[in-house]
């Protein structure tokens, strides 16, 4: 059974399959979700139906990448023995679930999201001026709610996209937490818990409360997540309870801030299939060295005998990250005196980027063998994200009086 200590430690992320992934995607969220999946029961899937919205007219691209994008998260360490991996289109309750919410989530809340504009302005080519586009933030809070997941790992950029979803729970338990009989309800589960803890929770309410202390809030809360004892629908109403409010059906998740990934492409600017400028994850060695070649550097570096400085020039960006400390200081010195060109230059920095890419390119083609393995790992996580989706949508239509036969 689900309980609230179970929800709090799940997890839930998804990746756009819109093309090949490159070191960008590998440095932004895989380095992330490899680091995360034995702290946390993660559902990590594969969003075409966000792909979908800004590629409605060339779909071929999310069918070609959805598989060979499972294969590169395996390949480069998710684990699938310790994560649940599934395709967002196979677990049709994030669909009813956003159109559910789309029912209450005010037309404001979604206009003032700011990537709404931002991606309207970045893909320009593309017509996004759709109802599907606009609700996009609405469906990416239906992925986290529908699992009650309690943690989201994003950037910075990201982090309002879960303010949105706090809102739209807070606003569904608002309106639907609200039981009949609910005092009645919330006095019995109280009553589950040893006399102790009863003596705390109500002392740690009434000083919320009646004196508005967080503090005692959050030791309650605390407390009510050890309570192993109460069934997940007490749990639910004692933390309403506390508050004032109803049942918490919907619980608010938290933001994860991931480490920021700037990952320069070929061109200095952020790596992206977009802007054409990236490595790919299974990038051959013979392309990778062509790439890093006709890579620009330092414009005031004309000639082989011109110092030249690292801080003007896009491949000293791929050497601090990939580098070692002794190769960083041979290209700092030898570059501003001269001593190297920029072709040795280039040439320490292609073995350095082959070295990492090799093991993941070679483990890429061997489970490239075996799609039917790849296949089954997602129809496991499908029926294991289902298994849960459809748990909390009986919760959901009960409470939004929609469970009629
Ligand atoms: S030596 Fe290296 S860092 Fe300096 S300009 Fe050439 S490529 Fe760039």
């Amino acid at each position: 059974m689900d309980t609230v200590e179970l929800q709090s430690r799940r997890l839930v992320s998804g990746m756009r399959p819109t093309g090949r992934l490159h070191l960008g995607h590998y440095h932004g969220v895989l380095k992330n979700w490899i680091a995360l999946q034995h702290e946390y029961d993660c559902f990590f899937f594969v969003a075409d139906w966000h792909a979908f919205f800004t590629h409605y007219e060339d779909s071929i691209i999310i069918r070609e990448s959805i598989w060979n994008m499972v294969i590169d998260w395996l390949a480069v360490g998710i684990e699938p023995s310790a994560v649940s991996l599934f395709l967002q289109s196979k677990v049709p309750e994030h669909a009813e679930l956003h159109l559910l919410l789309s029912a209450i989530t005010p037309m404001s809340w979604l206009e003032r999201v700011p990537t709404y504009k931002d991606q309207q302005e970045k893909l320009k080519e593309k017509d996004l001026s759709t109802y599907g586009f606009l609700g996009y933030p609405l469906l990416q809070s239906a992925d986290i709610l529908i699992y009650r997941a309690g943690q989201v790992p994003v950037g910075e950029d990201q982090v309002v996209h879960v303010e949105l979803t706090r809102e739209v729970a807070r606003r569904f338990n608002h309106i639907y937490g609200r039981e009949k009989d609910f005092e009645d309800k919330a006095q019995s589960a109280i009553k589950r818990m040893s006399k102790k803890n009863i003596k705390l929770y109500i002392q740690l309410r009434t000083a919320y409360q009646e004196q508005g202390d967080v503090e005692a809030l959050d030791i309650a809360k605390e407390l009510l997540k050890s309570q192993q004892n109460l069934a997940l629908g007490d749990s639910e109403r004692l933390f309403g309870y506390l508050e004032g409010g109803g049942k918490v059906i919907l619980p608010e998740p938290q933001a994860i801030l991931t480490r920021a990934s700037k990952m320069p492409g070929l061109d200095g600017q952020k790596m992206s299939n977009s802007y054409g400028n990236t490595i790919a994850l299974r990038e051959p060695e013979d392309s990778l060295a062509d790439k890093i070649k006709r890579m620009p550097t330092d414009t005031n570096r004309i000639r082989r005998s011109d110092p030249g400085d690292p801080d003007r020039c896009s491949v000293w960006q791929l050497h601090e990250i990939y580098s070692t400390e002794d190769q960083k200081a041979w290209v700092q010195e030898g570059c501003r005196t001269a001593k190297i060109g920029c072709l040795n230059c280039k040439g320490s920095l292609i073995d350095v980027v082959a070295a990492t890419l090799r093991p993941i390119r070679k483990q890429a083609e061997e489970l490239s063998q075996h799609p039917e393995d790849i296949r089954r790992i997602i129809e496991d996580g499908n029926d294991a994200a289902r298994a849960v989706a459809q748990e909390t949508l009986i919760e959901v239509r009960a409470a939004m009086g929609l469970d009629y036969k």
